[in-house]
């Protein structure tokens, strides 16, 4: 098949990869020509375990990445830009209309477009769909058109993309789904046919429960600590229950990434707008952006004053094995630092460069030795694996590891975690 993959980010290039690594034409098309150039030589613009092997096996041969819609001759095209959140919190739709638009003027007849974006119900029929049309002076119909909705984790994209738990595709028309179902089939995954917007739907109630998953273990720990009670342990026994499974349970400094805070925020907007309060998404949230600040109450409360205190935050990224920093739990941290006068120097393996754009001012370290060297504090905000190995003992200067992962346990140097009232 020749495909067409648009947005090269960390769904259309992974999705762009797997099409490859199945032997298909696959085009990826980016506005960003910096972002083309880099995927051309065979490196992957975004830091992400094995996208850099898939890449230079097939670039050149039946990969290729360009900033101009040459997809005439594709028989599936493939929407993966992005869906921020506006300032209100609900969806920005421009990169998709734009995109809709360029597809639109490229499309004939028996082509397929696949809406594979996080976009909310009605986006794919209401807004893509006259797009095409309007530009094609097709019809749905002579055009295929689907909602592919995309659940991979960062940080373990390559992985979840070749080993998904289920494929959803919602169709428009009965060819288009036959069509997606066979060329997803060499997975081996199930599959599930919906209409396109059930399949909008799946995406934002599956991640939308994730999140409520993370708040709800926040709550519980939160309520542990003033039991002096350890809601790691509390929830060891709770996810035994299959009902409830293990996963999304840890209690800590909350989630970020590109996908549960924006794709709650936009459900929560959706919702208003159909005229319901969604109190229970609000809370989410809400407990959210407490969990981080929490990680700074804690400090403060068992070093004391923190003006002038030299504090390490360790793991910028959102969540490690990733240089993704929005929404980054540390960002939070980081002001609440520097409002109370604190000292701060961040490290991180991969997203140094992101969060410099976000805290140009703060110092950072060349590595997570120089930046505890120097410290009264530890904060550790991502579980990277290099912190796991870490002797905080070992430093005369520190004095306290606040631990928002559960990662580390020092035995000299004063630890306090979220959910266990120390
Ligand atoms: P991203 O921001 O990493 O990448 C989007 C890419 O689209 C950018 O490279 C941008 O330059 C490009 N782009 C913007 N407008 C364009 C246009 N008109 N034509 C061509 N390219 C254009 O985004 P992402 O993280 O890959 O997410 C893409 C979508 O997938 C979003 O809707 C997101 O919610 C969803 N999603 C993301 C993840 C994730 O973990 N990142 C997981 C599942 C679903």
């Amino acid at each position: 098949m020749k495909i067409a993959v648009i947005g090269t980010g960390y769904v259309g290039l992974t999705t762009a990869l797997l099409f490859a690594e199945f032997g298909h034409d696959v085009l990826a098309v980016d506005v960003d020509e910096e972002k083309v150039n880099t995927i051309n030589k065979g490196e992957s613009p975004i830091y992400e375990p094995g996208a850099d092997e898939l890449l230079k096996k097939h670039i050149g041969k039946n990969l290729r990445a360009t900033t101009s819609y040459d997809i005439e001759d594709r028989d599936i095209v493939f929407i993966c830009v992005g869906t921020p959140s506006k300032p209100d919190g609900s969806m920005e739709t421009k990169y998709l209309e734009s995109a809709s638009e360029a597809i639109g003027e490229k499309l004939r007849k028996g082509m397929i477009v696949v809406v594979k974006s996080t976009v909310v119900p009605g986006t794919t029929e209401n807004l893509v769909l006259p797009i095409l049309e309007r530009k094609s002076g097709l019809k749905a119909g002579e055009f295929g058109l689907a909602m592919n909705p995309e659940f991979l984790r960062e940080g373990l994209a390559i992985y979840d993309t070749f080993h998904p738990d289920r494929i959803v595709i919602g169709e428009f028309d009965k060819r288009t789904g036959d069509i997606l179902e066979e060329l997803y089939r060499p997975l081996e995954a199930p599959i599930l046919r919906t209409s396109i917007k059930v399949a909008e739907m799946i995406k934002y109630a599956s991640n939308a429960f994730l999140a409520t998953k993370i708040s709800f273990a926040n709550e519980i720990a939160n309520i542990c600590e003033r039991l002096g009670i350890d809601v790691y342990e509390v929830m060891k026994g709770v996810g035994m229950d299959h009902r409830i499974s293990p996963h999304f349970l840890n209690a800590g400094a909350g989630f970020g990434g590109s996908c549960f805070p924006k794709d709650v925020k936009a459900l929560i907007s959706l919702a208003k707008n159909l005229g319901y309060e969604p109190h229970l998404l609000e809370d989410v949230l809400k407990i959210n952006d407490y969990q981080p600040r929490h990680l700074v109450e804690l400090a403060e409360a068992h070093y004391g004053d923190l003006k002038g205190a030299k504090v390490a935050v360790l793991g910028l990224s959102f969540k490690p094995d990733t240089d993704d920093i929005r929404e980054t739990r540390a960002a939070i941290i980081v002001e609440e630092l520097l409002k109370r006068g604190a000292e701060v120097i961040g490290y991180d393996p991969k997203a140094m460069a992101n969060f410099r754009k976000l805290f140009p001012s703060i110092k950072y370290a060349s590595g997570a030795d120089e930046a505890v060297k120097n410290a009264d504090i530890v904060i550790i905000q991502a579980d990277w694996e290099e912190f796991k190995n870490m002797n905080f003992d070992a430093y005369p200067n520190l004095k306290l590891v606040v631990d928002g992962r559960r990662t580390v346990k020092p035995e000299r140097v004063k630890y306090v975690t979220i959910g266990r009232g120390d």
